[in-house]
């Protein structure tokens, strides 16, 4: 075979590529309850994309396949072994505040503006085109390609469920639904809540009536507020120390003997909690120094002694850690109390690709045991990781370093990739190092030149992949 220029062949086809990117980015491909039904299990719109998708590739000669509406497919080549491509065409609301309207895929300074245009809508045309390129050069190959299309990865993953548990598992393949160059280890992701006994013992000089902080687990909360009967002045005397010594920024209110304290700090990605200020640890801290019932001090005790200022699960006792994916992390993601009820920590753990979560958890239910509280619910989303010798890796890496003349180094995140719902399978673009990421954010938008590189490298992978 002589040699391709694959940027080449994707030049060629760029006017069509532009064109079909922005007619399905227009469609409005959000999660409907309202219009799901028969083979639409997600509504309307993401059916829309869907069908749009798989009509394409029937008119382009491919093998299709619509599977209950959860998923589709497009396969391309011949033989036993299977190579996927995992790609998703639901997006996120667009939320407010766009230049152009969020589904008009305006091109402006090269650049196509769109709600899903990096995520993932984007980068799932992009691996189409590729295909079809690999398909139009008639090349001889050994192996058949699947661009399996999901329809919930931004909600439930019920997609991906469905469609494994009716076809075939890919031997590998990678998710362009991340960053460049290769994503090939994830953390296991545990979430924990842990709920305390209510317990009416004790009578002391203060009460804390209500503490809240933080809406999801995988956010530091900035906010915290705590709302307290006792002894007032000494309260707001100390409060006032407090935010002078941890140099924070708060407030506070007294209504009718109650006092409400606020506490700000500073959110991040639960992944990385060492980049945030975790308002309601610190708020803990401070309620610390006071006497309050038994309640009240288990839950505050709990928290401060455990979760205050300790990212990587110290004072728990859960630390662990390895050369491919570094530090288990903490995040205390929500904190609530209710004199009523009593209090609740939930966390989201992050642990290392060569650990599983069972030590962990049960170190968790019997540290916190002594203050009352129990695991009440938790998820667990095992680690994910393939081998940096595995041909899959290899072959990434070389076409990457083929076309760009960059280093395909190797990354290891904290996140969980949709690359996880493939046996073996990494992510694989398509946000070039240096460039911002939008995903999820108002004016959402992909470079028409990373478009085209993305292009470019997703068809010679497949080629490399599938060549006899
Ligand atoms: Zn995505």
């Amino acid at each position: 075979m002589k040699h391709i220029n694959w940027l080449e062949e994707v030049e060629k086809r760029k006017e069509d590529l532009i064109k079909d990117t922005q007619a399905f980015l227009q469609i409005e491909s959000i999660l409907d309850e309202e219009t799901k039904g028969e083979g639409a299990p997600f509504g309307k719109g993401i059916n829309d994309a869907l069908q749009f998708l798989l009509h394409k590739g029937e008119k382009e000669g491919f093998i299709v396949k619509n599977v209950d509406g959860y998923a589709g497919h497009i396969e391309f080549g011949e033989g036993k072994d299977l190579v996927g491509i995992l790609c998703h065409i639901d997006v996120v609301p667009p939320g407010d505040g766009w230049t152009s309207p969020p589904f008009s895929a305006e091109i402006r300074d090269g650049k196509v503006f769109a709600r899903g245009a990096l995520d993932d809508k984007g980068p799932t045309m992009a691996a189409y085109y590729a295909l079809k390129i690999v398909k139009e050069l008639g090349v001889d190959v050994q192996k058949r390609l699947r661009i399996i299309i999901g329809t919930d990865e931004e909600s439930s993953w019920g997609c991906v469920d469905h469609y494994f548990k009716h076809e075939e598992m890919p031997g590998l393949g990678f998710a362009p639904d991340a960053d460049f160059p290769i994503i090939y280890a994830e953390k296991g992701i545990l979430d924990c809540t842990l709920t305390q006994e209510s317990d009416s013992r004790g009578e002391a000089p203060n009460h804390l009536l209500s503490f809240s902080s933080g809406r999801r687990l995988n956010m530091v909360p900035d906010l915290a507020i705590a709302r307290v009967v006792g002894d007032s002045s000494s309260i707001i005397e100390s409060y006032e120390s407090f935010l002078g010594e941890q140099q924070l920024n708060g407030s506070y209110n007294l209504t009718d003997n109650v006092v409400e304290l606020k506490l700000n700090g500073v959110s991040a990605h639960g992944m990385e909690p060492r980049n945030g200020v975790n308002a309601g640890t610190k708020l803990l801290q401070f309620l610390s120094a006071f006497s309050f019932n038994h309640q009240a001090n288990q839950f505050i005790e709990a928290g401060s002694t455990y979760f205050n200022e300790d990212s990587r699960g110290n004072k728990l006792g859960i630390t662990s850690s390895d050369d491919i994916s570094g530090d288990l992390t903490i995040n205390v993601g929500i904190i609530s109390y209710d004199e009523s009820k009593g209090g609740s920590f939930g966390l989201n753990i992050r642990y290392p690709v060569t650990q599983n979560s069972d030590t962990t958890i049960s170190t968790i239910k019997e540290k916190v045991a002594p203050y009352g509280f129990s695991l009440a619910s938790f998820s667990d989303s095992k680690p994910h990781h393939v081998d940096k010798e595995h041909e899959l890796v290899k072959t990434l890496q070389r076409v990457y370093t083929e076309q760009t003349g960059e280093e395909a180094t190797l990354l290891s995140i904290g996140g969980g990739t949709y690359a996880r719902s493939l046996e073996v399978g990494v992510a694989f673009g398509p946000l070039f190092p240096g460039r911002p990421d939008i995903a999820h954010q108002k004016d959402e938008y992909m470079e028409i030149e990373d478009l085209v590189k993305a292009t470019a490298l997703y068809a010679q992978a497949i080629y490399e992949l599938i060549k006899k």
